[in-house]
């Protein structure tokens, strides 16, 4: 009562457009972090530069451990970048680091989606432990379909966390770019290189929605096709 082949392979194509993501992201991480920013900014100074042109001088950007654990952080209001982003010259660090900074200029204008998408997140919270048990005991006990129905509604919230997320990701990525070639920080034929690094990343954001959404149809279809 797992399965429901229709849509589970649909779920299979998802998923290997994530792992593919996944490595894409990685893989063009390395390839741009070979390539030197002119400017010869570290992505400290580009995240530190575009803080405070944006009147964020309270905001510190902090090195942390690991590879691509770059995020802002909004409760704390800090910038983390990792060792890499943090310390080196290239065109990789500074893209991640800029985007970042994205996320924070983004909290200071209450950008609409980052505001809902912040709301959303104490409910998200609560209802993404519970969900998966719902669906699980739903999908196992037919005639508890209403258990289903509930892990539905509960899974529907994660579901719309991570749409609300896309828009919010590929704007931090877009004022990015628009603000490293404004403050000089890259030329206009390093752009590319840039969008190239934020797109790779973006992608694994869509890969990661699109498997909620063909997972959240699937209980949809199967609770429907029991009520019928
Ligand atoms: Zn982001």
């Amino acid at each position: 009562m797992f399965f429901y082949w229709p849509m589970d392979i649909l779920i299979f194509i998802a998923f290997g457009l994530s792992i593919w993501a996944q490595f894409r992201v990685k893989g063009t991480f390395n390839k741009w972090s070979d390539t030197r920013v002119q400017s010869g900014l570290t992505g400290y100074e580009a995240a530190r530069r575009l803080l405070d042109a944006n009147g964020l001088y309270d905001v510190p950007v902090e090195p942390i451990p690991g590879a691509l654990t770059d995020h802002y952080d909004p409760i704390a209001r800090v910038v983390r970048l990792s060792e890499p982003v943090y310390y080196e010259s290239s065109i990789s660090a500074v893209s991640v680091a800029c985007h970042e900074v994205g996320h924070a200029i983004q909290h200071k204008v209450h950008y609409p989606m980052l505001v809902m998408r912040h709301r959303m997140f104490p409910v998200v919270n609560l209802t993404s432990g519970v969900a998966p048990l719902l669906i699980i005991a739903g999908l196992i006990f037919q005639q508890f379909n209403f258990l289903l129905g509930l892990g539905i509604i509960f899974f529907s919230a994660a579901v719309a966390f991570q749409v609300v997320t896309l828009p919010v990701e590929f704007n931090a990525s877009s004022r990015a770019r628009e603000l490293m070639v404004a403050e000089g920080f890259i030329s206009n034929d390093e752009e590319r290189g840039v969008a190239k690094v934020l797109n790779a990343a973006a992608l694994t954001y869509v890969a990661a929605a699109l498997i909620s959404v063909l997972e959240l149809l699937k209980y949809i279809m199967i609770f429907n096709s029991r009520e019928e």
